[in-house]
């Protein structure tokens, strides 16, 4: 957005934007919080409910709503157009009038209807992480953290994440329903009782390997591409777009991806390293940041390595998502020295934007 509309309708530093988006970013935090604590069954994620302490839980929603009250209050000084400003300051006085950071902790029992603990506490890092670093070590250094298609984005990275019990479920069902044939207690045993570091990286491996060939098979089966082909739409690369993937995408890619881990037993505390580690990555790799290892750049992929895979040319390069060589070894690898892509998506931008109609889209002929 140009830095030329006058002041208060801008957003270069002081305008009152920094302090509006900050506001009501924060105050909808915040707000959100006190909601997963009045509604906990609701609201909140079982499995994740007993871990959460409690008392710093309760401080970063304090702060969450003081943040969206001061810098809501700073925007509306700032500003001309007061909307960001009022908006942060109206969430913070919702989550205030329903007992702030003090709310009691509503009745638990029934089963959750969506996971908005895990949206938001997944929002909260992954933006606190993110959006810093793609200013310090940015790719392109004029793209807009607000660029075109991150409405489109920031819903899939929502409805991925208030729907998580749903995929959880979904993305361990073929496994236990299809393969339960295939577990053997010996092997299981042998692979549990390895050093949990050792089976960290044999999960890494086993993962990366299935998902590499189930990936090409989204690129290659013209059904399984028009899922997929959502997640190329993207022509912004950056810690957001990433999301942008099919839900059937996400399942069938997840849950092919979990067989040989469920078949082989690894322990549970390996199993969940690996998920936050891939968490993070996934994120990473599509970032707009600027990062390379070097000659290293063949060990992890970067996001210069998983660029590639989203540029609009050459296509079906680059399948891995955790390991680089992987690529190499089946001859589908490439990352040109210190080159990054032009431009981004699918040629002809066959895929509609908005969520909705990304939803459908596959379906439709
Ligand atoms: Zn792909
Ligand atoms: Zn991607």
């Amino acid at each position: 957005m140009s830095t030329g509309l006058g002041r208060g309708a801008g957003r270069r530093f002081g305008s009152g934007w920094i302090s509006g988006v900050l506001a009501v970013t924060c105050g909808a935090l915040g707000y959100g919080g006190v909601l997963c604590l009045l509604f906990p069954s609701w609201l909140t994620t079982p499995s994740a409910r007993a871990l959460y302490p409690l008392e710093l839980v309760r401080f970063l929603i304090y702060v969450m709503l003081v943040l969206g009250f001061g810098l809501g209050a700073l925007s509306v000084v700032l500003r001309r157009r007061k909307v960001l400003g009022f908006t942060g300051i109206a969430l913070a006085t919702a989550g205030t009038l329903l007992g702030g950071s003090s709310a009691e902790i509503g009745t638990l029992g029934g089963t959750t209807a969506v996971g908005l603990d895990w949206f938001l506490l997944n929002l909260f890092i992954l933006a606190l992480l993110f959006v810093p670093l793609e200013r310090v070590i940015p790719r392109l250094p004029e793209q807009a953290i607000f660029r075109p298609g991150w409405t489109t984005d920031l819903m899939h990275f929502a409805m991925s994440h208030l729907l998580v019990q749903v995929t959880v479920v979904l993305t361990m069902l073929p496994a236990g329903v299809l393969f339960r044939w295939a577990t053997q207690p010996w092997l299981q045993d042998a692979v549990a009782a390895q050093p949990l570091a050792l089976q960290f990286l044999e999960i890494v491996l086993v993962a990366d390997f299935t998902q590499y060939w189930v990936h090409r098979a989204f690129h290659r089966v013209p059904w399984l591409w028009r899922l997929h082909a959502i997640h190329h739409s993207s022509e912004t690369m950056d810690w957001l777009a990433g999301s942008r993937l099919h839900l059937l995408d996400i399942v069938v890619t997840r849950g092919l991806s979990f067989v040989p881990l469920y078949v082989l037993g690894f322990a549970p505390p390996a199993v969940y390293a690996y998920l936050v580690f891939v968490s993070f990555l996934a994120v990473f790799i599509h970032a707009n940041v600027r990062f390379d290892l070097g000659p290293l750049d063949w060990l992890l992929a970067t996001p210069r390595f998983h660029h590639w895979h989203h540029a609009a040319n050459p296509v079906d390069k680059n399948f891995a998502v955790h390991l680089p060589w992987i690529d190499r070894l089946f001859g589908t690898a490439y990352l040109p020295a210190g080159r990054w892509p032009e431009v981004y998506g699918i040629s002809g931008s066959p895929v509609p934007q908005g969520y909705w109609r990304q939803l459908a889209w596959p379906f439709l002929r």
